[in-house]
């Protein structure tokens, strides 16, 4: 003895071809084990059992339009990672950081010969460097007499220099 056991007028889920989807359908008929006739409960039109399984590979199949019925706003849309970037940065701060990218490039750019980086040199404002790690950079200002401020491309960073004499 099943639980489920499907008779007539048992609900069961079917494709309505009226409905055009799965809906719920009262058993009005069954062959044997079998659901043979099915009457929809959305719109009561009587047909034979169609699965839902029928349906869900219907779905999976790649769509044809016709345009002349396919309103196809049910198409998935899941497919959209949202939660992919939690920390975006602002519109604010990444135009801040694409003007600097812009005016490091003016700077640095235009300079044919960087100065080799080394903490026991000594740099001027205005000097363009070229560090190890870092790359080439803008020095913008001396900090203390032994510190300059250098823009990277990507960010402004403090380093050691040789004092000045
Ligand atoms: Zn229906």
């Amino acid at each position: 003895m099943s639980e489920n056991q499907i008779q007539a007028g048992s609900s069961v889920e079917s494709l309505c071809k009226k409905c055009k989807t799965v809906t719920d359908h009262h058993v009005v008929a069954m062959l044997g084990d079998k659901i043979a006739k099915v009457e929809c409960k959305v719109c009561r039109a009587r047909h034979s059992y169609t699965s839902p399984k029928a349906e869900a590979k219907a779905q999976a199949a790649p769509r044809v339009r016709s345009g002349a019925t396919g309103t196809v706003k049910d198409a998935p849309q899941a497919a959209a990672p949202k939660a992919a970037s939690p920390r975006k940065p602002s519109a604010a701060a990444s135009r801040q950081a694409q003007a600097q990218a812009e005016q490091w490039e003016k700077l640095v750019g235009s300079c044919p010969s960087p100065l080799t980086y080394g903490m026991d040199r000594t740099f001027r404002s205005g000097d363009v460097i070229d560090h190890p790690v870092f790359g080439a950079g803008y020095v913008q200002k001396l900090m203390k007499p032994n510190t300059i401020e250098v823009m990277f491309k990507d960010a402004v960073r403090n380093l050691r220099c040789g004092k000045l004499s």
